[in-house]
């Protein structure tokens, strides 16, 4: 029986990578859905290969021009933020891979969840922002979150088999992206190009920022907390340049599993659409002839502002890492927009995290007044002329 799958966010880098796999393995997935946000013509062409039953997009004024291609061939269009959270729960869906990109995952991680929906889990900033509502939902609901986050992939194949015995300690690893080794100074002046520049990674402009100012590591130690049921202490960042370990857990008798591999996160979607099962694949394989050393160094957190932040709003809890998202989400934006300094996207997330009031056990509704509040205080912190 093929896998129908729904992938949100099929225009990103992780969403054509996910239909790389599903072109790969024409016998094991069907495409049931596909979003975009506005890269309509992109998703057109995916839609008429893929023939999904239906595509949602994100920016409705595209919809006539959606509806010319794809009604003629009985796909069913609908376009908008309310029109996804329905679709994610159309009867002929066995996994949602979320792979949009910032907040605007959370409200359609949801509704999956709420519909009994499996899902393999890329977009992160869902469970920073919203961590213990989306696991106990999970928990309710009986539905499996499946990582796709390369780091958080690695520690859940280190687990298969270990689900019995507690972790002691993971080590998560990152490849210190562009700027490793730079002292605050030196970042000061660094550009949008630079920073776009990850060493290892092919990834949406976001996520390339963020590894660039190790907020992303930040972001990922939240996500590890919520998917791994973790404390603090238990969540160790070594940076480690070659991207070959994509990260360890350690058990209690003091023994050490790591996964590795050649970066490509193919292996990390697939795995996810098909745990337990592994399926043969023909992408190049490590050698170690070619990588003499793999190294290892300490994240140096007084440059990177930006991941002891991370860590501070993690401790914190309550809806600290929803402000931290939603901040950073804007920092990135006017970064983005050269319209803010590299190290200023660390001024706004602490101004930001300063200044709106914080909420120990937030519902949902908090969770979204945070974020409105966050954004509108992460900009009204830098200049008009910046948000224009
Ligand atoms: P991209 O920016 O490449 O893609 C984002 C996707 O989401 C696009 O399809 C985009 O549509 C869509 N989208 C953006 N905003 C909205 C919105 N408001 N409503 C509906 N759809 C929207 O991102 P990535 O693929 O790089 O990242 C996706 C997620 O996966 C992120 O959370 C990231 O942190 C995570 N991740 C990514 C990795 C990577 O290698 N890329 C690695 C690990 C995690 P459109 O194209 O039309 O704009
Ligand atoms: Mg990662």
């Amino acid at each position: 029986m093929k896998k129908k799958v729904a992938i949100l966010g099929s225009t990103g880098s992780i969403g054509t990578q996910a239909l790389d796999v599903v072109r790969d393995q024409p016998e094991h997935f069907e495409v049931e859905l596909l979003t975009c946000g506005n890269r309509v013509d992109l998703l057109i062409q995916q839609a008429l290969e893929f023939k999904p039953n239906a595509v949602v997009i994100g920016d409705a004024a595209r919809l006539a021009e959606v509806k010319d291609a794809l009604f003629p061939k009985g796909i069913k269009i609908y376009a908008g933020s309310d029109a996804l959270e329905q679709a994610v729960t159309m009867e002929g869906i066995d996994l949602v891979l979320t792979a949009l990109v910032g907040y605007a995952g959370l409200r359609p991680t949801l509704a999956a969840i709420g519909a009994g929906k499996p899902i393999a889990l890329a977009n992160k900033e869902t469970l920073v922002v919203a961590g213990e509502l989306v696991t106990k939902a999970a928990r309710e609901k009986d539905v499996d979150i499946y990582p796709v986050d390369s780091e958080h992939s690695a520690i859940f194949q280190c687990l298969a088999g270990e689900w019995h015995n507690p972790i002691e300690k993971i080590v998560l690893t990152a490849s210190g992206g562009p700027f490793r080794g730079r002292t605050r100074a030196e970042l000061a002046t660094v550009t949008k190009a630079q920073a776009l520049k990850h060493p290892n990674w092919e990834m949406g402009a976001k996520i390339t920022i963020d590894s660039a100012s190790l907020m992303n590591k930040g972001l990922e130690a939240i996500e590890a907390k919520w998917l791994f049921n973790l404390k603090r202490e238990q969540i160790e960042i070594v940076v480690h340049p070659q991207s070959i370990i994509h990260s360890i857990v350690q058990f209690r008798d003091g023994s050490m599993k790591a996964q590795m591999g050649l970066p490509d996160m193919k292996l990390p979607i697939q795995y996810a659409m098909t745990f337990p099962q592994r399926l043969p694949t023909t992408w190049p394989r490590f050698n170690f002839t070619q990588y003499p050393a793999l190294t290892f160094e300490q994240p140096d957190l007084d440059s990177f502002r930006n991941l002891a932040l991370a860590l501070e709003a993690m401790d914190q809890g309550g809806n600290a890492p929803c402000v931290l998202n939603a901040a950073n989400e804007v920092a990135v934006e006017l970064f983005l927009k050269e319209a803010i300094g590299f190290l200023e996207m660390s001024d706004v997330v602490a101004h930001t995290l300063a200044t709106v009031p914080f909420v120990a056990h937030p519902t949902l509704q908090d969770l979204e007044a945070s974020d409105a509040e966050a954004r509108r205080v992460a900009r009204e912190r830098t200049t008009p002329a910046w948000n224009s």
